[in-house]
């Protein structure tokens, strides 16, 4: 009687303890104001900074809505 009862096999990897949180989410913040995503409506990536030798994005940025209307209205006064 060696039925295996281990469930499906999905051929990964097995799941541990606990929920990691993927390392992308915790990098979306705004790069000027520090706002989480949960916090602003919209959140736009740049390039950001990638290692010259791997080409692996090592400091992502981006910017909000609300930074994006800031410095439009900056703009539009300066003009
Ligand atoms: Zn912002």
């Amino acid at each position: 009687m060696a039925a295996e009862q281990a469930g499906p096999r999905w051929g990964g990897q097995p799941v541990r303890g606990g929920t990691p949180t993927p390392p992308d989410l915790a990098s979306l913040i705004c790069s000027f104001c520090g706002k989480s995503r949960e916090q602003v409506p919209k959140l736009f990536a740049g390039r950001g900074v990638s290692d010259p030798s791997t080409g692996a994005v090592i400091a992502p940025v981006h910017i909000c809505n609300e930074c994006v209307v800031l410095c439009a209205d900056t703009l539009a006064e300066e003009v």
